[in-house]
C-alpha cells in the first residue's frame, strides 16, 4: 500500500485513546480547562473532540488509515484502553501494532509485559518525564527490561519535555537510558520525539550505544525552545549520519479528533528526507528504512497478503 506521498508507510508512535482514557485523566487531577490551554498555546490543536461511550476509537483510526494509504499504526495503549485494545485487534488484525504503557513502580509490572506479550503487543512505553519518581536507570526499572529482553519486547521512552502538566524533567533527560542500553545490548531502546529537546544527548549515544533507537513523532515543536536555529532538514541529517538510517523510525503521534491522523507531519518529515536524498546525504533506501523497514523489521510486523 502506497500512501499520499507515494511511499508505503507504517506510523510507529502514535496513541490510541478512549472515552476512559479521558476519565482517567480528570480522575487525577486534571482539569479539561487547563488541558486545553496548554494544547492551544503548546500544539497545532485548536479543538479537541471527547471521546464519550459511542466513539469507536478504533473505526476512527482505520478510517484514517485507510484515508491517506498507511498500512499500520503502532499505538501507546494505557491500562484503561488495554482490554478494548485487544478487541481492536481482533476486529482489525494488522492495521495497529501495540504498545503497553507499564509503569515499572507497580508490583505486577513484569507479569504485565509478558502478559502484554502474550496478548499480541510488540513493545512497551515507559515515561520518565512524567511517571512520579520514575529514573530511567533504578534498579526497580531492571525487572522490566529483563521481562522485555526475554520476550523480544521494545522499549519506548519518552524523555524530553512534554505536554503532561505532570512533569518533573529532572527525570527526563535521555542519558538516563545509557547504563540500562549497556546492560541490555539484546533490548532496543527507542527514544520518542528525537529526545524532545535532548537532541544533543540522543546523538551522543549514537556513539556510545548501538542499541539506542529515536523516533521523529509528532511536530518536533522542541526544535523552537532550543537556544540556535534548527529545521527538521537538519535534525534528521544529524540523525541520519551519526546512527544510520535503521536507527530512525518515523512516528506522528497522531492522539486527536478532529485532528486525526497526521498527515502534515508525515508530508514535512518526508520532504525534509527528500531534501536530504537530494543533496547525496542519504539514498532512497534510507527513506524506506525510516518511514517503513525499520519498525517492520523491529516488530515482525507482516503486510497483508
Ligand atoms: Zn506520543
Amino acid at each position: 500500500m502506497d500512501s499520499k506521498v507515494g511511499i508505503p508507510v507504517i506510523d510507529a508512535h502514535s496513541h490510541y485513546f478512549n472515552a476512559d482514557t479521558l476519565r482517567n485523566w480528570l480522575s487525577r487531577g486534571r482539569t479539561m480547562e487547563s488541558f486545553a490551554k496548554r494544547t492551544s498555546s503548546r500544539t497545532d490543536m485548536t479543538s479537541i473532540e471527547l471521546p464519550d461511550e459511542n466513539f469507536d476509537t478504533a473505526q476512527r483510526w482505520v478510517d484514517e488509515l485507510d484515508k491517506y494509504g498507511i498500512e499500520t499504526m503502532g499505538v501507546m495503549v494505557g491500562v484503561e484502553a488495554y482490554d478494548e485494545f485487544l478487541e481492536t485487534m481482533k476486529r482489525f488484525p494488522d492495521r495497529f501494532i501495540g504498545y503497553a504503557n507499564i509503569n515499572p513502580a507497580e508490583p505486577d509490572a513484569t507479569d504485565k509485559v509478558k502478559k502484554a506479550h502474550k496478548d499480541g503487543f510488540k513493545g512497551i512505553k515507559l515515561y520518565p518525564s512524567s511517571w512520579k519518581g520514575m529514573k530511567a536507570y533504578d534498579e526497580i526499572v531492571y525487572p522490566v527490561y529483563e521481562a522485555c529482553k526475554e520476550k523480544d519486547m521494545l522499549v519506548f521512552l519518552h524523555f524530553g519535555i512534554t505536554i503532561g502538566g505532570q512533569a518533573d524533567l529532572r527525570n527526563g533527560n535521555p542519558i538516563d537510558i545509557q547504563v540500562p542500553s549497556r546492560d541490555f545490548p539484546g533490548l532496543k531502546f527507542i527514544i520518542a520525539h528525537f529526545g524532545a529537546g535532548w537532541f544533543r544527548e540522543v546523538l551522543m549515544m549514537q556513539y556510545q550505544a548501538d542499541n539506542v533507537y529515536m523516533d521523529s513523532s509528532g511536530s518536533n515543536s522542541w526544535m523552537k525552545y532550543l537556544p540556535y536555529d534548527i529545521d527538521l532538514k537538519q535534525v534528521f541529517k544529524k540523525a541520519l549520519t551519526t546512527g544510520g538510517s535503521h536507527k530512525v523510525l518515523f512516528g506522528t503521534d497522531s492522539t486527536f479528533f478532529p485532528r486525526g491522523w497526521r498527515i502534515n507531519v508525515l508530508e514535512a518529515q518526508y520532504r525534509a528526507c527528500k531534501e536530504l536524498e537530494a543533496d547525496g546525504v542519504i539514498t532512497s533506501e534510507d527513506i524506506h528504512n525510516v518511514f517503513y523497514g525499520n519498525i517492520q523489521r523491529m516488530t515482525g510486523y507482516k503486510p497483508p497478503v
